[in-house]
């Protein structure tokens, strides 16, 4: 389709008046978006790009996919919008799908329309269930970003300098790279001179340790409500924790009374290549689960899936949401579901994942920039170092790599409290042929790189 609206310079002019000044820019020549078809990009004159990072994993079976597409037009020309105060087939047809693929007791279902909102809710929910207030998260977590969320996101580049509601706790990170006790993850690269544990992994009792701590020591009465956490830290690079900590920690948080809300806002849907939810590699049942991005490859849909018994406590006040679970969404959210079913997209995200993770580790072997690989599926990182130490690599020459990979015809993602974090999570239907192209760009950016550093 040919490109319409402003020009790039019109865009500049815009965005000094009109956009908010904290919105930043990933590029340092920014690009101007237009088009968008399975795993490619195309700007607004036309270039092609292949979407290593689906809108911050956000697009999950591919850009305006037909079939999901179809089914919006469908509902677009039905209807949109009533409230949930009546009962709409869509509704109820995409909820029944969305529950089947949960385990145990995961049955009831909150439509909502962000993951800070469905982190939100569930704030709410185990607060109401436990009749406890506090409530932990990871260290650099990243769960959303509203006043209340900025209390529970513990990465400081997205909490403003205001105050955020008591009762929020962070528990040490469990990093086995960045960490200071290593461990070994689940994953096919391994951390340097870690241990390699059969089964769990020891450290992950050092961490277990200090979240007791944590409990014990500043958590009034040692009564809390909730753990949040992600089955693999997502925003702060792909920090996947040593074997055994999440079921650990679920188990230690039960103790203390608290439910364990597992955010699967990117991790699930297949993504992980060998479980449709990242939980399942944890071997654990959460008692919530908050979901968003991927759920409407793009479209404003998420949820909040419970049991019965927890949702029951939450039947005093009303539950009202306009939005949330609108025709439209649950129209998309249904098509998601089929495309994952019907194109493989879980095998195709273990396959080629492990395809791509065994290219960036012999990536690795030639680039001393590169760090540690990790990641699992399709959703992998590479962590930036100056070279022979784990120093974070510095920001210019981070940013020339990231242009560089932007100019060769990829886009790829940045994230870690560091910022030196390059995030790969594209659409789930890219191919070994992709993971080729996007092989053969970063190697050319890393030896431009490391040519200037020599
Ligand atoms: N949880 C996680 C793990 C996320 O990565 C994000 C978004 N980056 C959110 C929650 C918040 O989702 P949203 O931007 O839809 O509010």
């Amino acid at each position: 389709n040919k490109y319409y609206g402003p020009s790039f310079q019109e865009t500049e002019r815009i965005k000094s008046v009109n956009i908010p000044p904290v919105m930043f820019n990933l590029y340092k020549k920014p690009l101007v978006i237009h088009q968008g078809h399975m795993q490619w990009l195309f700007d607004h004159q036309g270039r092609r790009y292949l979407d290593l990072f689906g809108g911050i994993v956000t697009v999950s079976v591919g850009h305006c996919h037909p079939k999901v597409s179809a089914a919006l037009h469908k509902q677009i020309d039905t209807l949109w919008h009533t409230t949930n105060i009546y009962r709409h087939p869509r509704i109820y047809e995409y909820v029944e799908k969305l529950t089947a693929k949960f385990p145990g007791d995961l049955k009831v279902v909150y439509l909502v329309n962000s993951g800070t909102e469905a982190n939100d809710l569930a704030i709410l929910l185990a607060k109401a269930y436990t009749g406890n207030h506090d409530v932990i998260s990871l260290q650099s977590s990243y769960h959303g970003y509203s006043s209340v969320m900025m209390g529970l996101t513990a990465q400081q580049a997205y909490r403003a300098p205001i105050p955020v509601p008591a009762g929020i706790h962070h528990a040490m990170l469990p990093d086995p790279y960045r960490g200071i006790w290593g461990g070994c993850r689940d994953s096919l690269s391994q951390v340097p001179n870690s241990c390699s544990c059969i089964g769990d992994c020891d450290t992950s009792d050092k961490y277990i340790h200090q979240l007791k701590e944590l409990l014990e020591n500043s958590v009034p009465a040692g009564k809390v409500a909730a753990l949040f956490a992600e089955s693999i830290q997502g925003v702060n690079g792909t920090v996947q924790f040593p074997k055994g900590y999440i079921r650990k920690a679920k188990e230690l948080i039960g103790k203390y009374g608290g439910l364990f809300v597992a955010d699967e806002v990117q991790t699930g849907f297949g993504r992980m290549g060998d479980a449709f939810w990242g939980f399942e590699n944890h071997g654990i049942i959460p008692d919530i689960v908050t979901l968003a991005k991927g759920i409407g490859n793009g479209f404003p849909l998420a949820a909040v899936v419970t049991t019965k018994e927890i949702a029951s406590a939450h039947t005093k006040a009303s539950y009202f949401n306009t939005f949330g679970g609108n025709p439209m969404a649950a129209a998309v959210g249904k098509a998601v579901l089929e495309v994952i079913e019907e194109e493989n997209l879980q095998q195709n995200c273990k396959e080629t994942g492990k395809y791509f993770i065994e290219k960036l580790m012999a990536l690795q072997k030639i680039h001393h920039v590169i760090g540690d690989v990790r990641g699992k599926g399709l959703m992998l990182s590479l962590d930036l170092v100056e070279p022979g130490t784990k120093d974070p690599l510095n920001k210019p020459q981070f940013a020339n790599i990231l242009e560089m990979i932007k100019d060769s015809g990829a886009l790829i993602g940045t994230g870690g409290r560091w910022g030196n974090i390059l995030r790969i999570k594209p659409p789930m239907c890219i191919n070994k042929e992709d993971v080729d192209f996007a092989i053969s760009v970063l190697d050319q950016a890393f030896n431009t790189h490391s040519k200037k550093t020599i």
